[in-house]
């Protein structure tokens, strides 16, 4: 069963069959979040969209490196280089440390994810952990000569490096339409041309996150990081980076110019794009103020709703379409994927009790090949559904006694409905990922029951037990310690 898989590259365009650059492992980055706010429901679309894939590949058998960055410094407003930091002014905003926004989102980040079942990336570098190895690729860009330092900035030169390179290949620009396009900004008169952008900037007194430098005291550029950090831990060249579409231009557009500059090659052999999630057509962002909270939709409580939706629900609705396609989040949409994911996780349980035939009325490892010709087409999860639904008509017929399945095929259809539903899909059983809740609790409610026994506080540890055997747990004592039911 062993298929090629294909990727739709954006850098051509094109469905390309994935051949990894090292025999080791399959290097892969996506940009991740800017952490000045709480993760909204679309920027969730996109890092679920790259956990498929990275759960894809881990299935297929690759040895992944997923690196997956934090942008704590470096991404000023309107993603432009004028403005402030992001994460400055919410700093300043909430009376709070730069490093306290970080954190603070960072954890309602990791939370989220965990909640959509995301597996954790290998790597997660944050750019202010990486300052050294920023100064280090800027050096390199400016003794390559695609870089010039001015009033203690640090510019990347575009018409330079269109000289030897073609700038703008992966947004199909064209540098002198993209001049065209251009007014004179305030403050960019430091710039050769309104095309280049900072990979140092020199800092003012009053901003908050600066570091020494050659050039001075400043900040990095935001569309460096990624560059160093992919560098640092994937190599000059990796097989796939990814994020969302909007990050195309003129993010990932600088990420390829500084790679090619720095290290006299193209950093990434396929670029994968993530499409946008929309509310009511229009994409889900903070600046057009259309967000929806993933905890608000796991609770209900947003004016965008009739009703609260478990997180698998959610990702599941996510998976019923392409990653490269839009998808509208509306209550209907919620409610519709709501009855398809109950109906899939049912048979699923239905087909482990099936009786046994002696023959199959249906041919199962055709069944089977179509997830994988399905997630081997640039990982069409559609479509991957859609074969699932085969096999649950196909499920629920056998439990209607119209068809029949030989004990053999039986097996095979268990094995392939787990690894897709769980391990590619990412699903869970509600209850199981409501249990991993319980199961974190007990753990803490077991541990202060073995602190108030080793202080030999017996009060404090009876009144423990005897409260949970009220409501129908019992602990367990050995000597290996305890454990619950
Ligand atoms: P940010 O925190 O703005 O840097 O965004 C983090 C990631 O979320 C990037 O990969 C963006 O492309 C992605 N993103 C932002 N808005 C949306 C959206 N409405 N739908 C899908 N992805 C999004
Ligand atoms: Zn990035």
């Amino acid at each position: 069963m062993k298929q090629a898989l294909y990727i739709q590259n954006s850098l051509s365009g094109k469905k390309e069959e994935f051949k990894p650059i090292h025999k080791g492992f399959v290097g892969m980055y996506a940009c991740g979040p800017t952490v000045y706010n709480y993760v909204h429901l679309g920027n969730c679309r996109t890092f679920v969209s790259f956990d498929l894939v990275y759960r894809y590949l881990l299935h297929l058998g690759y040895k992944v490196r997923y690196v997956r960055n934090i942008t704590d410094v470096g991404h000023l407003e309107n993603d432009a280089d004028e403005g402030e930091d992001k994460i400055a002014k919410k700093a300043k905003l909430e009376q709070l440390e730069p490093m306290e926004i970080v954190q603070k989102y960072t954890l309602d980040f990791h939370d989220v994810l965990r909640k959509f079942n995301t597996l954790p990336p290998s790597i997660e570098p944050t750019a202010t952990g990486h300052i050294i190895e920023q100064i280090e690729m800027i050096r390199k860009i400016i003794d390559n000569g695609y870089a010039y330092e001015i009033n203690g900035s640090v510019y990347f030169d575009v018409n330079k490096y269109n000289e030897s390179f073609p700038y703008g290949e992966l947004s199909g620009r064209k540098v002198e339409e993209l001049i065209a396009g251009t007014r004179d900004l305030d403050g960019q008169e430091e710039k050769r041309s309104p095309l280049d952008f900072a990979l140092w900037k020199n800092a003012s007194p009053e901003h908050i996150m600066k570091w020494a430098s050659p050039w001075g005291i400043g900040f990095p550029g935001w569309h460096l990081e990624c560059s160093a950090m992919s560098t640092k831990y994937l190599g000059e060249q990796f097989d796939i980076h990814g994020g969302g579409m909007d990050l195309k231009f003129p993010h990932h557009e600088c990420e390829i110019a500084q790679g090619c500059s720095a290290n006299g090659k193209s950093p990434v052999n396929y670029w994968m794009h993530g499409n946008m999630l929309t509310l009511n057509g229009r994409k889900m962002s903070k600046s057009a103020g259309n967000v929806v909270l993933p905890n608000e939709l796991f609770s209900g409580e947003n004016l965008e709703l009739d009703k609260a939706y478990h997180p698998m629900v959610v990702r599941f609705f996510m998976m019923q379409a392409h990653y490269s396609s839009t998808l509208d989040f509306t209550s209907e949409a919620l409610n519709a994927a709501e009855k398809g994911f109950d109906r899939l996780m049912e048979a699923f349980k239905t087909l482990q009790s099936l009786p046994a035939a002696l023959t199959s009325t249906e041919n199962t490892e055709t069944l089977i090949a179509g997830f994988y010709e399905a997630m081997n087409d640039d990982f069409n999860s559609p479509v991957l559904v859609a074969r699932l639904f085969e096999a649950v008509k196909y499920i629920n017929s056998i439990n209607d006694k119209k068809a029949g399945i030989s004990e053999k095929d039986k097996e095979s259809l268990i094995g392939a409905m787990k690894a897709f539903i769980f391990d590619v899909m990412g699903l869970q059983f509600k209850e199981d990922q409501d249990n991993s809740k319980l199961n974190g609790v007990m753990d803490l409610v077991i541990d202060l029951r073995q602190d108030a026994r080793a202080n030999k506080d017996f009060a404090t540890s009876d009144k423990i037990r005897d409260y949970l055997s009220q409501i129908g747990i019992t602990i367990k004592d050995s000597k290996d310690g305890a454990s619950w039911s």
